[in-house]
């Protein structure tokens, strides 16, 4: 027998594993809601126009060649990307005050900054929101920081609990990494408002809190840019130090090429130092990040008239996914769908959380084949004017 004999049977990812039963079912009426990627109105997965001819320019370039990128990436796509979060005249920037290294992805991201944090950080004591995106609780606990919960969402409004954060902010000990989402909540679909962000942002400066900002979606919750980095900017802005996880896979599609970056803003006297520590943190674990993600999103960014065909397409996807939260709403309210159903238009991003139950969802999969994760997480982007009224028709028996 074998010598992994006694190995027991891991649970599938929570996440994950919807779309492992969704596959499994027959059904051809089935409906998948438990992804987090974005899906046309036909249901089909989307490559960016100026995706394909980004990749075109790169193919078609006899220069290019398959060396190893360098321990922190692609200079180019480094430089590009901390521009695109912390803004085009960021004094950060031009001061010199921020580092950036190309990660795998948001998820690679998030761990390198934790394990640099883990090793270099003072206080390795972790805040994340309660509930979160469910990866983060395992990547900072692997990374070595403690991780501890700050309140968040309320269920009875199905809104912030901005009370509760706060109490919790003020009661975590002084020093604290605060992971904050930078917009579009995952999976809540609730943010604070910019008056909320002042105040988290002033009491988190008071303790001497360390923010580390997840940014998977910018862009693709507003659908500008500019508005979905409002919150960061605010960070930046007061001349403190945050960490920065970047993810281009919702914003340009890129999932599967794992495309991201970390920035450190600190001061401009240490970022040579974290630099050379972080390249530390990353050799031993890669060696080096992949070459054709960040070719990529250096293409499209360096070039204007690139970039302003990426925020159009960037835009469309935003505003499908906002015109299926007021489809989804109307065809409740259509129904006389018992409950208060507001949270649907005033969440933003790809979910909403519709505070159905586990039972609910159970039975929404078991009759009408309609999959999405335990705690009643749907995917916006995969639905559409076709599957909308089918929606509605589940959530309306299963509340019924
Ligand atoms: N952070 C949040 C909040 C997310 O929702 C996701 C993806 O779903 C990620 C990070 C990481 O995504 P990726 O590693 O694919 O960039």
């Amino acid at each position: 027998s074998s010598v992994f004999a006694g190995i027991a049977q891991a649970p599938e990812d929570p996440i994950l594993g919807v779309t492992v039963a969704y596959n499994k079912d027959p059904n051809p009426a089935k409906i998948n809601l438990g992804v987090g990627a974005y899906r046309t109105e036909e249901g089909k997965p989307l490559v960016l126009n100026v995706v394909r001819r980004a990749e075109q320019m790169l193919i078609n370039d006899p220069s290019r060649v398959k060396e190893y990128l360098p321990i922190v990436g692609l200079a180019e796509f480094n430089k590009l990307s901390a521009k695109l979060i912390f803004g085009a005249d960021s004094p950060a920037i031009k001061e010199n005050r921020v580092v950036t290294v190309q990660c795998l992805s948001g998820t690679g991201s998030l761990r390198v900054g934790g394990e640099f944090l883990a090793r270099h950080y003072h206080e390795r004591t972790i805040c994340i929101p309660a509930t979160t995106w469910g990866n983060h609780p395992k990547v900072f606990g692997l990374a070595g920081l403690t991780v501890r919960s700050y309140r968040y969402y309320d269920p009875a409004t199905r809104g912030l609990d901005f009370k509760g954060l706060v109490e919790d902010l003020s009661s975590a000990p002084v020093g604290s990494i605060v992971l904050l989402h930078a917009c579009a909540h995952n999976p809540t679909g609730v943010d604070p408002t910019i008056d909320q962000w002042e105040q988290i942002r002033q009491l988190m400066r008071s303790k001497s809190m360390l923010p580390f900002f997840d940014s998977a979606y910018q862009g693709f919750a507003s659908g500008s840019l500019d508005k979905d980095a409002e919150s960061v900017r605010m960070f930046v802005a007061d001349g403190g130090e945050l960490l920065m996880a970047q993810s281009y896979a919702k914003n340009m599609g890129l999932y599967g090429e794992r495309v991201g970056a970390l920035s450190v803003c600190g001061s401009a006297d240490v970022a040579v130092r974290v630099e050379s520590q972080l390249k530390l943190v990353i050799r031993p674990m890669y060696s080096s990040p992949p070459l054709h993600g960040p070719s990529i999103v250096a293409t499209i960014l360096k070039d204007s008239e690139m970039y302003n065909e990426w925020t159009v397409e960037l835009k469309a996807m935003a505003d499908r996914i906002i015109s299926m939260r007021q489809q989804l709403f109307d065809a409740l309210k259509s129904r006389g769908t018992p409950g208060d159903w507001s949270h649907i238009l005033k969440q933003i991003g790809m979910f909403t959380f519709t505070g159905l139950s586990s039972e609910q969802v159970a039975f929404m999969r078991q009759e009408y084949h309609i999959y999405m994760t335990s705690d009643g997480r749907i995917s916006m982007a995969g639905l559409s004017t076709k599957t909308v009224p089918i929606l509605a028709d589940a959530i309306h028996a299963a509340v019924t």
